[in-house]
């Protein structure tokens, strides 16, 4: 392998990709995994395959957003697989929106599978394993004082933001952004930037011209329900976006 910098330790191994230090003090390097987890990883997998497509997808999803604005931790694509980001201390929040029902809140509320949701629905989760990354009320929040008023209003704007710019690019190539989970850090200023990964592994995307519920599924409930064809659906929605989107920018 080469790359632009010497690649260091390994710092954080997560369930989809490993993190490492490089000798640039600003810089990362992301390798995204073929392992496949489901249901807090009690269902494991690995779709030779799937660490490409996902590195590909991202990497083209941040670029667009960056053109639109967005600050994000995306640097650059390094090579199939693999890109270089900039360092964040995590926010412990996964932050959810959600365009249609579907998921989780389908099974905790009576609300109807597939039924627009407008507004979207934002969900804050705190963001622990161990715990089950449980659902956060505001009183919680507050409590645990993981972000200022001032960070969460950002991070809040930013999501809807995010929202409203990839529901449009997946609507011009014929998916459904059901909804997303999505990720922010502090950069050493303490700015909040978008971080993590954005691909069919942390959204629910469905073939607008499909009416069978299960064909439809281009994302990461194929492996959850079982369905087969899970790397197959990720190429399909990097075929679409690619369609639309310049080639990613690489880190040099
Ligand atoms: P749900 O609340 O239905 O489980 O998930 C809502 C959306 O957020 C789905 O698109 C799902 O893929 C994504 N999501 C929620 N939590 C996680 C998580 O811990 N990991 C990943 N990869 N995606 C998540």
């Amino acid at each position: 392998m080469s790359f632009p910098f010497q690649l260091g330790a390994l710092l954080h191994e997560g369930k989809a990709k490993r993190v490492h230090a490089t000798d640039r003090t600003d810089v990362l390097a992301v390798e995204f995994k073929d392992d496949a987890t489901a249901f807090n990883a009690a269902k494991k997998a690995s779709l030779a395959g799937k660490g490409v497509t996902n590195c590909r997808i991202s990497a083209l999803l941040f670029d667009h957003l960056a053109r639109r604005g967005v600050p994000s931790h995306h640097l650059g694509l390094l090579q199939p697989g693999w890109v270089a980001v900039r360092p964040v201390t995590i926010v412990p929040l996964e932050v959810v929106i959600r365009n249609r029902a579907a998921g989780s809140l389908c099974r905790q509320l009576p609300v109807a599978a597939g039924s627009l949701l407008e507004p979207p629905l934002l969900d804050l989760y705190y963001k622990d394993d161990a715990l089950g990354d449980p659902l956060l009320t505001e009183a919680r929040l507050e409590r645990l004082a993981l972000v200022t008023p001032a960070e969460r209003r950002t991070i809040e704007d930013l999501a809807r933001r995010i929202n409203a710019e990839l529901q449009a690019l997946f609507a011009g190539v014929d998916l459904d952004l059901v909804d997303f989970k999505i990720e922010f850090g502090r950069d050493s200023s303490g700015a909040i930037l978008l971080a993590d990964e954005i691909s069919p592994d942390t959204c629910r995307l469905w073939n607008r011209s499909s009416s069978d519920e299960n064909e439809r599924i281009l994302d990461k409930d194929r492996f959850r329900q079982d369905l087969g064809g899970v790397v197959e659906a990720y190429g399909e929605v990097l075929k679409r976006v690619e369609g639309v989107c310049p080639e990613p920018g690489f880190y040099r």
